[in-house]
């Protein structure tokens, strides 16, 4: 009697685990986002009805099939070898190239995760909406600007005396209007670009170059050094990079005060290479470190335009770097300096030329 009633109840207990078990598939198949179940080995164990309009997956002969045989893209193949750790963003879906994808990796056991694949074509539109209006607003006011800053400087301040103060200030604006259209259509053009050069960026001469920067910008206020303690180069765009360099140089000089120094160091090893601009100067409060390479945003505004700041310069620098797969470091102490650390993989290390090659 009492083992029957047992029985009964464990029937219903199962019942009831069954059904919740179902509930919670039929809530994820519902879901708009693909959710594919994968195991240890990315092997597709489980996935939704979005998968199949979103991957184009098919069921049933998909289910224990690897992932990468059905999803063959290089990108999505190289992401999950690597982990899947940061998402993977503005993918085609493999059904319609229009329909665009963001896809992340979830570990929710030992030997479970979960792919998340979500369409997010609108946010791309919008997104490329935004791109083209700053890069046409830009060039719009490129022509004009030019046509001022021409006029100006025919004027000889010398010549109207009593309007050489005003004339001067006029320059000064014209000329800090025309260096931000110049940063914009700059990240304008890197936020466009996909691919970069494959050249060999000769380091040594690379450091002399943006040193011999410093020291004229400095005006003589500085002592500027180089440290090379590496003999590798880097392979990527030479001029997008000494553009990005060239910005750090100008921060270092432009915020540290006279009498200051600054280094600039080359370093490699196994883990790939890392160029730092160090500096004696004013130092940057902890709190506005994660938001410094945002455009237009600034420590101290006053201080940035009296030296030409456009607020755009670390902007141009985290995306060149994006663009080389490598990062920029910030560390800082208030009254000690600031050091700028661009990081860049092993793939990015060119071993040394030898002398046959360079002849
Ligand atoms: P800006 O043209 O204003 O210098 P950036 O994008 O180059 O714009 O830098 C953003 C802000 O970061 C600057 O306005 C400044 O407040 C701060 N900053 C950048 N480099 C340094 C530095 N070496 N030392 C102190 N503050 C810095």
């Amino acid at each position: 009697m009492r083992s029957s009633r047992r029985r009964q109840a464990s029937f219903a207990e199962k019942r009831h685990l069954v059904g919740l078990l179902r509930a919670f598939r039929d809530a994820a198949a519902a879901l708009p986002d693909a959710v594919v179940a994968l195991d240890d080995d990315h092997r597709i164990q489980w996935f939704n009805s979005a998968a199949r309009t979103l991957l184009g997956l098919k069921y049933p002969e998909d289910v224990g099939g690897h992932v990468t045989n059905l999803l063959r893209a290089p990108r999505i193949v190289d992401w999950l070898r690597l982990g899947g750790i940061d998402p993977l963003t503005d993918l085609p879906s493999p059904g319609d190239e229009a329909v665009r994808l963001n896809l992340r990796l979830i570990r929710y056991a030992a030997d479970q995760c979960l792919l998340i694949a979500r369409d997010v074509s609108q946010l791309m539109r919008l997104e490329q909406v935004r791109r083209d209006f700053v890069a046409n607003v830009s060039h719009e006011l490129r022509t004009p600007l030019t046509v001022v800053h021409g006029y100006l400087d025919l004027i000889e301040p010398e010549q109207m005396q009593e309007y050489e103060p005003i004339l001067r200030e006029l320059r000064n604006q014209s000329r800090r209007m025309t260096q931000i259209v110049e940063d914009l259509l700059t990240l304008s053009r890197l936020e466009a670009q996909n691919e970069i050069p494959s050249e060999r960026v000769s380091m040594r001469p690379l450091l002399e170059a943006l040193r011999r920067e410093a020291v004229a910008l400095s005006l003589g206020q500085h002592t500027v050094g180089i440290e090379i303690k590496s003999t590798y180069d880097l392979r990527g765009s030479t001029k997008d990079l000494h553009s990005a360099f060239s910005n750090l140089v100008s921060n270092a000089v432009r915020y540290t005060p006279a009498g200051g120094r600054i280094t600039l160091r080359w370093e490699s090893g196994a883990d790939g290479g890392r160029l730092s601009v160090i500096d004696t100067g004013q130092g940057i409060p902890a709190q506005h470190l994660p938001r410094l390479t945002e455009r237009f945003y600034r420590v101290s505004t006053s201080r940035s335009r009296e030296t030409g700041g456009t607020g755009l310069g670390l902007s141009i620098v985290k995306h060149v770097l994006q663009l080389h797969q490598g990062r920029l470091e910030i560390s800082s102490e208030i009254g000690v300096g600031s050091t700028f650390s661009c990081v860049f993989g092993p793939e990015r290390l060119l071993e040394p030329q030898t002398l046959a090659e360079i002849s």
